[in-house]
């Protein structure tokens, strides 16, 4: 492990000016699950971690029916599926974070951290997309808000600036009758890079789809929305799910490694778009 300080920042603009005052080395700490791990490996040169769990406005999860949903960037996994708003309101946010790491990581791990990491394959972030989230992010220029299907640019790679950070995650009611769920594929049980994942979000007038939002992730270099011409504004078949399986497969980009091939995967994102596509229409007929 390399030398480093460590500086507990108690509100935002406490934060900003510590990652300011620190320079392109000083790094925000959250949940610490990834960023310690490449500190240590010397993956990443940090010579000050910012923790920011100790500002009120970045963990704590505030629901209502008007305003929908917030969660502070920092705040554990487990508090997240262990709410029974966001099971109801958004299922594929809570399914999503109840898989990362196991018990232990989603103790400390956050959704900021995985959206911040901006991994084609980070879980919680086609979760984030389909719900149509938007980040509140900070920086020396005040504050400003990007939705998160534009956040990430690349693998790794986002729209931070300089000692910018994500303050919380924002996410609208959903619509009545809507519905949504999440799925990935790893080739083990648990503690995997997901080979594909999947989430959907749906609206249902009757049996016809009238809004849909499919996110895929770990099929191309960065997660991605899906076109869902073949389902909105159609009666939601076999076949019309089928075709919304195809347009995921056609989108999809991805590359052979050690998890899994391009036709595998290119399979995958068939597979799990018509999964989710079908338990969030299941959620969203109640
Ligand atoms: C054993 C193990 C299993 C794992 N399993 C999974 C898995 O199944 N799925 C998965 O997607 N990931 C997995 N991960 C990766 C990791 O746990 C997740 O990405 C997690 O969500 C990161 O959150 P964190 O709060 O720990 O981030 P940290 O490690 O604190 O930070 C990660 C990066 O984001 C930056 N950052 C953190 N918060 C913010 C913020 N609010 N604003 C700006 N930048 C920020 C940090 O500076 C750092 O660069 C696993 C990791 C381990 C060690």
């Amino acid at each position: 492990m390399q030398a480093l300080k460590y500086a507990r920042a108690a509100s935002v603009d406490e934060a900003v000016q510590m990652l300011r005052d620190g320079g392109p080395t000083a790094k925000v700490l959250a949940g610490g699950t990834d960023i310690i791990v490449l500190a240590r490996e010397r993956r990443r040169k940090v010579e000050l971690f910012v923790d920011i769990k100790h500002i009120p406005e970045t963990t704590g999860i505030s629901y209502d029916s008007s305003n929908g949903l917030t969660i502070g960037a920092a705040t554990p996994l487990y508090q997240i599926y262990g709410n029974s708003d966001v099971v109801r309101h958004y299922s594929a946010l809570a399914q999503a974070s109840h898989v990362i790491g196991g018990t232990a990581i989603q103790g400390r791990a956050s959704l900021g951290g995985n959206l911040a990491n901006s991994g084609p394959a980070g879980d919680s972030i086609p979760a984030q997309m389909a719900l149509n989230g938007t980040a509140l992010i900070a920086g020396p220029n005040g504050r400003r808000e990007v939705p998160i299907v534009d956040f990430c640019t690349g693998p790794g790679q986002n729209v931070l600036g300089a000692d910018e950070f994500i303050v919380s995650l924002h996410f609208p009611h959903p619509a009545a009758h809507s519905g949504s769920a999440w799925e990935r594929f790893i080739p083990r049980n648990e503690m995997d890079i997901a080979v594909c994942n999947s989430a959907t979000y749906l609206v249902l007038n009757g049996d016809v789809v009238t809004e849909a939002r499919i996110a895929l992730g770990a099929v191309g270099p960065k997660v991605f929305m899906v076109p869902t011409d073949a389902l909105v504004g159609k009666p939601l078949t076999d076949e019309t799910i089928a075709a919304a399986g195809e347009a995921a497969k056609a989108t999809a980009t991805p590359i052979d490694d050690m998890r899994g091939s391009v036709k595998q995967r290119k399979h995958l994102s068939d597979v799990l778009t018509q999964r989710t596509i079908r338990a969030a229409a299941e959620r969203a007929r109640g």
